[in-house]
């Protein structure tokens, strides 16, 4: 019997509280204090103050299992075995207290004795210049020269602008030849889904000035990352993220409200997983406040609802279908996270709410959508012109990312310059008939009242993603 999510989770966080770590409960998926991102994207980024030496930790050593949301990684979803929207991150973190050797012995003692994964599937790589990563590896842990791979910087060092930075080590895990590819030279670092990372260790020594100079700091911090899913997939041996125990019980509820079957067709699967995977983002977002709008944090997750939406209605749900399964969610994700079960019913109103608001609109716009292929085939283009895109967007409330997915199956590409244009000059119209409204005395909230679209700012898509760096 294989260990469970829910169970992988605990015996993490108290292995590392048996080697004198704080047990910290998850952050919120929004950033205190921290203009830079969008959303909580690793284990580290809400301990980021500790880090910088801005606030003192309560403890020099910490654990934590954080929520964490990679839009990042959207297009992945429901593609690779490995990739979700949503993820929790299992992490210890040491500020200026225990550094590489502790570090790397015991992710190692982790992975081979307390969850008992075989030694000989799984492979470590080191950056480049790091001897001392690739020594302990090599000679303290006793892994063959031949087995310890060397990345370069786009892998293997971690760094955000100026600022502590460093190398890392990662652990990839050998899932067999079934997962590869195929291609010849298919080994740890492949993109394919046989060898998966599952652990990174990132060695924070160096200080970056901004101008590209590095010293050594005083204070040598450790920062890991392992996501709690892709432990399970080894640990269970099961096809992918999809298939572990608390998701997949999930998936299964997507598959018995659509009355489908999983592994009949692939893109049936695609759709199966993507709405596993966007109802569990969606669930722990509202969790944490956010709501539905059209700016930020907001957009994102009204992205993410309509996307399941539409993808539920490919698989041939009729009705609203988004709150049933947020119950799934909540009922297997509230032991690690209780206030899934505290904030259940305000949850489901805010689901319910804004599928009910985009079903509205949804089929009439995919058959306005429909129309437009066609006068672009009488046309011979094979690219939506922005304002069309503009008219999905304010309309019928596609959003543009779900707009261009629709067209891309298909072949077309849509005009998103055109589309930022059509956008600009809305809101200058909106704007000139505020102003002279006031004028005459009019409450310009009442526009904000009657469509939001109109009012708000428009974050642009470049804010939606973020780096997907540890
Ligand atoms: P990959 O190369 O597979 O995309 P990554 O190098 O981007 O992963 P890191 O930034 O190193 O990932 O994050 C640390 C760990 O978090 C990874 O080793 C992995 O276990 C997990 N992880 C990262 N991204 C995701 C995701 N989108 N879904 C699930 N787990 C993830
Ligand atoms: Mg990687
Ligand atoms: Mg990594
Ligand atoms: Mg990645």
């Amino acid at each position: 019997q294989a260990y469970g999510v829910n169970e992988l989770r605990q015996m993490y966080l108290d292995f590392f509280e048996s080697k004198g770590h704080l047990a910290m409960k998850s952050f919120s998926l929004v950033p205190h204090n921290d203009k830079s991102l969008l959303l909580i994207n690793a284990g580290m980024a809400p301990l980021k103050p500790y880090f910088t030496g801005a606030e003192i930790p309560p403890c020099s050593r910490v654990t934590t299992c954080q929520k964490c949301i990679r839009t990042g990684d959207i297009e992945n979803v429901g593609k690779t075995a490995r990739h979700g929207t949503f993820f929790e991150m299992l992490g210890n973190f040491s500020f200026g207290d225990y550094f590489k050797n502790e570090a790397i012995a015991w992710s190692w003692e982790f992975l081979t004795e307390v969850v008992g994964l075989d030694a000989d599937r799984l492979y470590p790589s080191v950056y480049q210049d790091d001897d001392e990563a690739f020594d302990i590896w090599n000679k303290a842990i006793g892994i063959p020269a031949e087995r310890i791979f060397r990345f370069g910087k786009e892998d293997n060092f971690w760094e955000h602008g100026a600022g502590p930075c460093g190398p890392c080590s990662e652990i990839y895990y050998d899932r067999g030849e079934k997962y590869g590819c195929g291609k010849p030279d298919c080994t740890v670092g492949c993109e394919c889904d046989r060898y998966m990372e599952v652990w990174n260790n990132v060695f924070t020594q160096f200080e970056n000035d901004g101008n590209g100079n590095y010293t050594t700091l005083e204070h040598k911090n450790i920062d890991t990352g392992m996501g709690l899913e892709r432990l399970a997939v080894v640990v269970q041996d099961v096809d992918s993220i999809f298939d572990v125990d608390t998701i997949q019980a999930l998936r299964n509820k997507v598959c018995e409200i659509a009355g489908v079957t999983y592994e009949t067709e692939y893109q049936k699967d695609v759709s199966i997983r993507l709405i596993t995977d966007h109802i569990r983002s969606a669930t722990f977002m509202i969790s944490d406040g956010i709501m539905p709008s059209n700016e930020g944090r907001g957009y994102v997750l009204r992205r993410l609802i309509r996307r399941a939406a539409r993808h539920g209605r490919l698989l041939g749900i009729k009705g609203q279908f988004l709150a049933k399964l947020s119950e799934t969610v909540i009922e297997g994700s509230k032991g690690g996270y209780p206030e899934l079960e505290e904030k259940k019913a305000f949850i489901f109103k805010v689901l319910d709410q804004e599928e009910e608001k985009f079903n509205k609109t949804i089929d009439q716009g995919l058959s306005i959508l429909t129309n437009m292929e066609h006068e672009m085939e009488e046309a011979g283009s094979r690219q939506l012109d922005g304002r069309s895109a503009f008219t999905l967007y304010d309309t019928y409330g596609f959003p543009l990312d779900l707009t261009k997915e629709i067209l891309e199956e298909k072949g077309y590409a849509v005009d998103e310059a055109g589309f930022t244009a059509a956008m600009e000059e809305q809101r200058t119209m909106a704007r000139n008939a505020r102003e002279t409204t006031n004028y005459m005395g009019a409450d310009s909230t009442v526009y904000d009242q009657i469509d939001p679209s109109v009012t708000t700012e428009f974050a642009g898509y470049d804010n939606l993603t973020f780096n997907s760096d540890i």
